[in-house]
């Protein structure tokens, strides 16, 4: 299974390789707003599998919010073609990411020597440009280092490799942990390649994976079943580009039947909510799950997000305070229904642990009721779920 950028650097992010910022969009609509809210200078990056995007036109550089509409309009539904992919491929979503001073472009890959039975990483100072290429021309500026699975990776690999392929000084440092990661990742995942290309020193002196290009091994992926319902041959999935976009990860929303909508904070606390659910008789419409560390402004997108599923009739936000504090999460929700750009449906909310009592002051003042515990709040939920059916 091969996987899209956003989707490799999802897996970078878990085992700690730092990636640019940036945000998933597939309108050039939430491209606008997003830039609108983060002025800067961004790089649109088309997601599609084929490489050489750059080439093909695929990746634009926008300075404000109109010109990132724009680019976006156009990017948006365009077929990319290559001399590998003539065919080429329609672009339906984006990677809005920062763009980033380049001061050198590095190579890093992980493949299997099936001859050598072992994984062997490949490195060079000559990013940037294909691979292939640098093969070709300068064969010498490839370093390669083949790892004894059973040892497994030492920094000293790292440390070696980058100053045989005379990486800048500037990578010294940070170099020898994300070649570490990427082994992680490579062996974790069951990857057949993992590659950064460019693995970017930017002049600020921060060492970024600036592109991604994994390619797990289908026998591997039981063991990553969230990964393996990432389907890579079909568009992006909606729901999950929607969680990204609001700075979640791709797994934190799920779309089921019912009327309910539900926020919840872990994905324990949701399943366990939409037991209630059911078992006041109702079912859940969806599940969002807002992680540990939810500020008010999450909690607001988090509210839109549910409720632009039509099919949610009231919302229940069920929110065990620990790292995310209730008095975040009522201000979040006072914050998110004082707009009126929003659909409104009636609301249940539930806060314990930590702030509750803060929490449910705010919510009190605003006019809102909170319920105690959980089996109250989800029959009331269905209640009126019912009643405004
Ligand atoms: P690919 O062409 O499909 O491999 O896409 P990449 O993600 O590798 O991007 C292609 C090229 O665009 C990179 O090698 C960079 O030269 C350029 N690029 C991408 N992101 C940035 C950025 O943030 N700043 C600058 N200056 N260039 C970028
Ligand atoms: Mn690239």
């Amino acid at each position: 299974m091969k996987l899209m950028e956003y989707q490799g650097k999802d897996l970078f992010r878990r085992v700690g390789i730092p990636t640019p910022r940036g945000v998933f969009a597939t309108t050039a609509d939430d491209v606008k707003t997003f830039i609108t809210e983060n002025p800067g200078s961004w790089v649109l990056k088309s997601q599609v599998m084929m490489g050489g995007r750059g080439k093909a036109g695929g990746i634009l550089f926008a300075d404000d919010a109109a010109q990132g509409e724009q680019l976006a309009a156009g990017l948006i539904g365009k077929v990319l073609r290559s001399v590998q992919n003539p065919d080429g491929e329609e672009v339906r979503a984006l990677l809005v990411e920062e763009k980033v001073d380049i001061a050198s472009e590095a190579y890093v890959s992980i493949t299997i020597d099936r001859a050598a039975k072992k994984p062997v990483i490949i490195v060079t100072a000559q990013g940037g440009m294909d691979v292939e290429e640098v093969a070709e021309r300068d064969p010498d500026a490839l370093k390669k280092f083949w790892v004894d699975p059973a040892a497994g990776y030492s920094p000293y690999i790292g440390r070696q490799l980058a100053f045989a392929a005379n990486l800048p000084v500037g990578y010294r440092k940070a170099f020898p942990g994300i070649l570490g990661a990427l082994y992680t990742l490579f062996m974790e995942y069951g990857a057949n390649l993992v590659e950064i290309n460019p693995l970017v020193l930017t002049k600020d002196g921060r060492v970024i994976a600036s592109d991604a290009k994994v390619e797990l091994d289908d026998n591997g992926l039981y063991k990553h079943p969230d990964v393996a319902k990432w389907n890579s041959d079909s568009p992006a999935d909606a729901d999950q580009a929607a969680a990204v976009a609001i700075g979640l990860g791709m797994s934190n929303y799920a779309k089921f039947d019912g009327t309910v909508g539900i926020i919840a904070n872990g994905a324990g606390l949701g399943m366990g909510t939409m037991d209630a659910v059911r078992g006041a008789g109702g079912e859940a419409a969806n599940f969002l799950d807002i992680g540990g560390g939810a500020q008010a402004e999450l909690v607001k997108k988090s509210y839109n997000l549910v409720t632009s599923d039509p099919k949610v009739r009231v919302m229940f936000i069920n929110i065990f305070g620990g790292i995310t504090r209730g008095d975040q999460v009522a201000k979040g929700i006072v914050e998110a229904l004082a707009g009126d750009d929003i659909r409104k449906v009636p609301l249940v909310v539930r806060l314990t642990g930590t702030n509750a009592e803060e929490g449910r002051a705010i919510l009190a003042e605003a006019g809102f009721v909170p319920v105690e515990t959980m089996d109250e709040g989800a029959a009331r939920a269905v209640a009126l779920a019912q009643g405004a059916a």
